[in-house]
């Protein structure tokens, strides 16, 4: 079966999460988004795991559903941050944790809580080391894994340039050939990844990191493969069956370049080599983006594809393409209404956004349909994210959408 799976997103017990984010809403959205299996998110938090015991229903196969209603699957997630002292620096991880079934998560939870307190955070903190959090995990269940989250982000990350270390053994050390993948997080792709040999055999995933509905899916994982817990991570492993991701343009996460959000400074890898990655506002260390961390560790000037690697595309969210087009914000009902409108039309988002022909988005909304096609080609253009605020990345030149406006035929037919 052909399936999209996003294996990291949040429930409302996480800190910064929207009170929408239920079981239920979930599921809606899940199915507006076109995915077919969502993580749970926040498995460790008591209060949401109770949740996931009266409204979900074991389907046998590794995965839930809802009691009542709904084709959304569901696999027990979560990610956890470990903050600890190794060889005297402060290190801040987040590692996506899964299980097979809550028996499992229920052991793994009873032990887990020695190192912190899960009721106080839908990800909580634990003192407990990656290498060792990692450890507990495999000790549990042979059908548990741990993939490292968002592994090149600067603050909470296993290779980030503050919280993390300058290799995956360094951090993970004898049990690294148990780390089998990666989710690259929003500021990188899987090319970038490929510039360092020390990665080719890991798998690179990609989920969206969700805290409100509307970013569901906006990175999935794609699988060809059955539909069961166990064929989809050893799909991952195998490198068989995974097909891949779709993804963010990099520039569009927050961490891209480096910068500082409080200075109002951004630079590319490039010029903040030239001033020793020294803000030129307050003369104090730049926060070092995804790019330059990318770029000091790697091996290859360019990106050659491992044997097996799993192929991606890049898509940009459907509400942000028509906040472009109607020039007004992702949250205007403009955008809500045209939104409505297209998923209804196309039956959910990535129907739209990946599968629909372009001749017939074109005879929908020909500038909808220009936009689609350009993204699909990578015709963007890009401001690169820096220090926690997002890039943005557009599909028209300024003047473009205005002049089609003004003529009587559109100039995208
Ligand atoms: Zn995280
Ligand atoms: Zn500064």
């Amino acid at each position: 079966m052909f399936y999209k799976a996003d294996l990291h997103i949040h429930s409302h017990y996480a800190k910064a999460t929207s009170p929408q984010l239920t079981l239920e809403l979930l599921a809606k959205w899940a199915a507006i988004k076109g995915i077919q299996l969502l993580g749970t998110g926040d498995f460790t938090h008591p209060a949401w795991l109770k949740e996931i015991k009266e409204k979900l229903k074991a389907a046998g196969n590794g995965f839930f559903y809802l009691k009542n209603a709904g084709d959304t699957g569901f696999c027990l997630s979560t990610e956890i941050s470990s903050v600890y002292v190794y060889g005297n620096k402060v290190r801040k991880n987040h590692n996506l944790v899964y299980m097979p079934d809550i028996d499992a998560v229920e052991r793994f939870n009873k032990k887990l809580s020695k190192y912190g307190d899960l009721s106080s955070d839908g990800r909580p903190t634990v003192t407990l080391s990656s290498r060792d959090l990692l450890e507990m995990v495999l000790e549990i269940s042979d059908h548990a894994h741990l993939v490292p989250a968002h592994a090149w982000t600067p603050w909470f990350s296993t290779l980030g340039s503050k919280g993390g270390y300058d290799s995956i053994e360094e951090c993970f050390r004898d049990l690294t050939p148990d780390i089998f993948a990666i989710e690259t997080g929003l500021s990188s792709d899987p090319a970038m990844n490929w510039q360092w040999s020390k990665l080719d055999h890991l798998a690179m995933m990609s989920s969206s990191d969700a805290h409100s509905l509307h970013n569901l899916g906006r990175e999935v994982n794609l699988f060809d493969t059955d539909f069961t817990y166990d064929a989809m991570f050893n799909a991952v492993k195998n490198k068989n069956g995974f097909s891949g991701t779709y993804e963010f343009f990099p520039e569009e996460g927050k961490y891209s370049f480096d910068g500082h959000r409080k200075c109002g400074i951004s630079m590319s890898p490039e010029l903040s080599n030239k001033v020793n990655n020294i803000c030129p506002v307050c003369k104090k260390q730049l926060t070092i983006g995804v790019m330059s961390r990318v770029s000091k560790l790697s091996d290859r000037s360019v990106a050659v594809r491992p044997a097996n690697a799993a192929a991606f595309e890049y898509i940009i969210p459907l509400r942000e393409i028509l906040s472009e087009i109607n020039g007004t914000g992702v949250n205007s009902i403009k955008v809500e209404k045209a939104y409505t409108n297209a998923i209804s039309f196309f039956g959910n988002e990535f129907a739209l956004l990946k599968e629909a022909p372009p001749d017939g988005i074109r005879k929908y909304d020909p500038v909808l349909g220009e936009a689609i096609s350009r993204m699909r080609l990578g015709k963007v253009n890009r401001v690169a994210g820096y220090d926690g605020i997002y890039g943005k990345i557009m599909l028209f030149e300024k003047d473009e959408l205005q002049k089609n406006k003004s003529t009587q035929v559109s100039l995208f037919i």
